[in-house]
């Protein structure tokens, strides 16, 4: 359906009637064939960045050079951005990192991706080119396989040791496991992940973890010592449980992140104030003792829910009976007494520590107490 769309198709047919190749590329592709929604589209082009700018201009579509030194260049049509990149290829590898240059070959831009089934491409029919000959049949087995050998293109770049564990969570069939070769290159090479910029970790973990399941893969980056170089003092072990707890509600990163535990999480991944808040609170609040009840009140129903969620799974028993019910109580109770309730004549202080100590006996009686009981 989304191949339908006038703006994807207006892009292609430029490309196309001046003379170029024009074709869908990697998640789209990928996506498309396992029946997935489709998230960003990515064309790609033997025509050269100046080249797709002189097209879209005589076509009356404003072109936006947004990534013109990696070939990439966007258009709007209809309101919609469309990110066109010229083929590349690399040419060399200089100290760790590939340079690219530009390519006229579709052999040569699958080469230089990372797995075989993001090297997939598709024409404006939707006809599919694997310039690999190995992406397909990856797809359909569901095996997440490196683009050649998976240290050399580790060293290229350390990203993809996280890529890989990542698009294993996505789309690897779970019994089977990420495949041996990719993952022993992993084991060897994780070390790398320390050259990386936290924005590019955070990124991709934020994805991995919002995998229906992340479990498998998690423990898999346990295992061979990479969630020790992205998390250090994480455990995956309560992980699984969680998301058997989690049954089938929306993946959520930051629950699965709580469970995970960590140093300086916030700062390895980059979070944002409001993110590293809310992680903190479900983090402390899963590992202490309140009840649903004071949890809902203090922190919400839904951050309560979380937490309980989060509880079970570490100590490893089912949610306990009546917590979404109590979460919910306690976060539509209202304190019944103000101020202006107590003795005048009392110092701030005085009031201030009466007042939270009717609070907690109100908290402690399960919201039962009303206003005249504490007041009584
Ligand atoms: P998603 O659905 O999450 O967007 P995607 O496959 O489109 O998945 P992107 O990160 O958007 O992933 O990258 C688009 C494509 O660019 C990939 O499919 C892959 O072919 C290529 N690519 C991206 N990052 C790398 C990398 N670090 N090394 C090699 N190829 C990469
Ligand atoms: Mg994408």
């Amino acid at each position: 359906d989304w191949l339908a769309d006038a703006g994807i198709q207006a892009v292609l047919a430029m490309l196309a009637e001046g003379g170029h190749q024009a074709l869908l590329v990697g998640g789209c592709v990928r996506n498309a064939l396992l029946g997935l929604p489709v998230s960003d589209i990515d064309i790609s082009t033997d025509a050269r960045p100046e080249r797709v700018m002189e097209l879209a201009t005589a076509a009356g579509v404003r072109p936006v050079p947004t990534g013109i030194e990696h070939g990439t260049v966007t258009v709007v049509v209809n309101h919609e951005p469309h990110e066109i990149t010229t083929f590349r290829r690399d040419v060399e590898t200089f100290g760790r990192h590939a340079i690219v240059a530009f390519a006229d070959r579709i052999e040569d831009d699958a080469a230089r991706r990372d797995f075989t089934v993001n090297a997939l491409y598709a024409d404006a029919w939707g006809r599919v080119i694997d310039p690999l000959g190995g992406g397909l049949s990856d797809l359909a087995a569901r095996r997440i396989r490196f683009v050649g050998l998976p240290e050399d293109r580790i060293r290229e770049d350390y990203l993809r040791i996280l890529r890989f564990f990542r698009f294993t969570a996505h789309y690897a069939d779970p019994t089977h496991g990420p495949d041996p070769e990719g993952l022993a290159a992993c084991a060897m090479l994780a070390g790398g992940i320390a050259t990386l910029s936290r924005e590019r970790v955070g990124a991709e973990m934020r994805k991995l973890l919002a995998a229906v399941d992340p479990a498998p893969a998690v423990a898999a980056m346990q295992i061979t010592g990479v969630l020790a170089h992205v998390l250090p003092g994480a455990e995956a072990s309560a992980l699984a449980p969680l998301i058997h707890l989690e049954a089938g509600r929306a993946p959520d990163a930051l629950r699965r992140l709580a469970v995970l535990g960590g140093q300086d999480v916030a700062e390895r991944l980059r979070l944002s104030r409001a993110e590293d808040r809310r992680l903190e609170t479900l983090h402390d609040c899963a590992r202490g003792g309140e009840g649903p009840g004071v949890l809902g009140y203090r922190i919400g129903a839904q951050a309560a829910l979380d937490a309980g969620l989060i509880r079970a799974a570490l100590i490893g028993t089912p949610m306990p009976e009546g917590w979404a019910e109590a979460a919910l109580r306690g976060a539509a109770a209202r304190f019944p007494v103000t101020a202006r309730d107590l003795m005048p004549g009392l110092s701030g202080a005085e009031l201030g520590a009466r007042l939270k100590d009717l609070e907690a006996r109100w908290i402690a009686s399960d919201f039962a107490l009303t206003r005249d009981d504490l007041l009584a």
